[in-house]
């Protein structure tokens, strides 16, 4: 998969590509991720990317023009399946979006700085706006890496065990089951005995009720949500029971 990422700030971006899952996912090949200096496409001998807002108030504005340049590069050599812009004010990012997102081949994310970007790069140049949730950050190279992130560790290969993205939060709804490592007693604070006893059927349904317990409790908005069968209801049931008894 390709994605590029047009920034103010490549040196940021690049720095946190280095790393982890994102950083292996790059050198081995499964994504080809791609900086792009927005100031390389500036015509100005400031290499200017912003300007005053019309209409007057504070703050500075990014310029339509140096993002349209950089855009028309990226299709000419490449058409992209989708341009995003990391907007406070677009649809909520989550995992089955990022799911979706991991199957097409090509995608561009442009971070807005300052006050934001003018509106007709939203209206016009890009095709979908995404937010990182309800609150604003300085600009759009953290969501960005944030939301890239989440789409490349999905890619096939991108994770060591492919079983690990199966099982997480939200990957079927729910949130994930607590985990535990050694030792089994750490300053007197143990390990549930069902992880210990190497029965695994019993560990599965254990771990499958406390997904249930703690969606229900912590997020009752994806619980509305979900549709639990009767074996899960059961499974609820006990993880109640075991956690009142304790
Ligand atoms: N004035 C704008 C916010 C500008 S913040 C508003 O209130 O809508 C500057 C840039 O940071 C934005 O253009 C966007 O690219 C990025 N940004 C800030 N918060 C974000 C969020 N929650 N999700 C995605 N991008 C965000």
């Amino acid at each position: 998969m390709r994605i590029d990422v047009i920034t103010i700030l490549p040196e940021m971006v690049r720095g946190a590509l280095m790393h982890s899952v994102v950083g292996r996912a790059i050198s081995s090949g499964i994504a080809d991720v791609r900086v792009v200096d927005l100031r390389d496409y500036t015509e100005d001998s400031h290499r200017t990317t912003d300007d005053t807002p019309c209409g007057g108030g504070g703050g500075m504005v990014m310029k339509p023009e140096p993002i349209a340049r950089a855009l028309d590069a990226i299709a000419a050599d490449h058409r992209p399946d989708r341009v995003i812009l990391t907007d406070p004010q677009g649809e909520v990012f989550s995992q089955p979006i990022a799911r979706e997102l991991s199957a097409e081949e090509h995608l561009v994310f442009v971070c807005g700085r300052y006050e934001g970007v003018d509106e007709r790069v939203k209206e016009h140049l890009v095709t979908h706006l995404y937010s990182i949730g309800d609150y604003v950050v300085s600009g759009g190279e953290l969501p960005a890496m944030v939301m890239l992130d989440a789409i490349v560790r999905l890619l096939p290969g991108a994770l060591g065990n492919a079983v690990s993205a199966e099982q997480e939060s939200f990957s079927d709804g729910l949130l994930d089951y607590p985990q535990y490592t050694r030792p089994r007693s750490f300053r007197g604070w143990t390990v549930p005995e069902v992880l210990l006893n190497g029965n695994h059927a019993d560990i599965a349904r254990w771990r499958r009720g406390q997904q249930l317990l703690r969606t229900r409790e912590r997020r009752p908005d994806l619980w509305e949500r979900y549709r639990p069968s009767t074996e899960d209801m059961r499974l609820l049931a006990e993880a109640e029971a075991a956690a009142a008894a304790s």
